[in-house]
């Protein structure tokens, strides 16, 4: 017999693994059900998570503020219990098939290097060549996925129509829904995924919802772009350490005054619309006017540029050149190694190279 209920606003638990119970989640959610998901592991963005009470007390409680309980794959020992509670309140009960099991898939979270095809492992090209999907960003490398992930879907998540990047939960709900659905997915990043990549919370969305994950590091634009300047981060006598930063909100002052205190190479990442508090706060802390200061914009593109400058100048300098996102900073005596034909790395290494450490 099929019902038509209204179950707008009503509580529905459905009671199985979030991927048996996906097509049941996605049906009474369709209806209008508020609905719970009892399992173990996460579902889907957006729905509910309930622990299975180990119980018949736990699964009483549980179902007396349900309207309706669907059972997908119970396991054996709690359906009694599950039987039980409802018949002493008024929560009704309903089964619905698993739906059907396509072997899972998996997620590898894949760091694609700065931007070109040299820079890519061959892990990466591998994971690609495998994948049924590709989630894909603005920063990685992207001319000819289709050549290197044949016959993969290829979505963009870097930008959404207005230029609004998909929000992170919605992406992580992606991968894992591919991956329930049965699919070899890559999420493809600029650099390493775990290098301001979100990699980390995509990693653990994977690990909640039972799909199995692996990781491919890449090149990070951290090192790279000043790399392909010719700014080595380290250098025997100059650094002997490099610290990378994010800009992406402004520092607080203790950590300004750390990081003017710390020696050695400063790389910072998405820092160009920080630049002015950055270079203010460093110098406020005690950082030499002079140091060396290099932003490198748009690294291993036909539009690579290099702009060098001291901490104290570097305001105008950017300005001036019109620098923009995305660019990696780096900040230290290493600056002066770069090789640049420009008029003022000619002037810094002119002057004495002091190194200060
Ligand atoms: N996971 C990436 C970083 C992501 S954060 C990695 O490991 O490289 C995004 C920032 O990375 C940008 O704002 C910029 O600072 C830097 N970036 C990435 N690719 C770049 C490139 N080709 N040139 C310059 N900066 C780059």
């Amino acid at each position: 017999m099929r019902l038509n209920l209204d179950l707008d606003h009503r509580t529905v638990l459905v009671i199985g693994s979030p991927r048996a119970s996906r097509h049941a989640i996605a049906a009474y959610r369709a209806a209008g059900a508020s609905v719970q998901l009892v399992s173990g592991q996460a579902g889907p963005a957006g729905v509910r998570r309930v622990d299975p009470p180990g119980s018949l007390d736990g699964w009483r409680g549980l179902l007396s503020a349900a309207d309706l309980a669907v059972l997908v794959e119970p396991d054996t020992a709690s359906e009694p219990m599950i039987a039980e509670a409802a018949s002493v309140g008024s929560t009704w009960i309903a089964r619905e098939p698993a739906a059907a099991t396509a072997p899972i898939g998996s997620v590898a979270l894949v760091g694609g290097g700065p931007g070109i095809e040299d820079l890519m492992t061959t892990g990466a090209v591998a994971a690609l060549r495998r994948a049924d999907v590709v989630y894909f960003d603005r920063l990685g490398p992207r001319d000819r996925l289709a050549e290197w992930a044949p016959g993969a879907a290829l979505i963009d998540v870097g930008k959404a129509p207005g230029h609004h990047a998909i929000p992170q939960q919605e992406i992580e709900r992606m991968l894992v829904d591919s991956a329930l659905a049965g699919d070899t997915v890559v999420r493809l990043k600029g650099g390493d995924p775990f290098v301001f990549g979100r990699g980390g919370e995509e990693l653990a969305a994977c690990r909640a919802a039972g799909i199995p994950v692996t990781v491919v590091p890449g090149v990070s634009s951290a090192v790279a772009a000043p790399a392909v300047a010719g700014i080595p981060v380290t250098y025997r006598e100059l650094s002997r350490m490099f610290t990378v930063v994010s800009g992406h909100a402004p520092l607080d002052e203790p950590r300004l005054g750390h990081l003017a205190g710390l020696g050695g190479t400063l790389v910072v990442l998405m820092g160009v619309g920080t630049l002015p508090h950055l270079s203010a706060g460093l110098i406020r802390h005690g950082m030499r006017q002079d140091t060396p200061i290099a932003i490198v914009e748009r690294a291993y593109s036909d539009s690579q540029r290099t702009t060098i400058a001291t901490v104290g100048t570097v305001l105008t300098a950017a300005e001036e050149a019109g620098v923009r996102s995305p660019a990696v900073i780096v900040i230290g005596e290493v600056v002066r190694l770069a090789q640049d034909d420009d008029a003022s790395v000619v002037e810094l290494l002119r002057q004495a190279a002091e190194p200060g450490l």
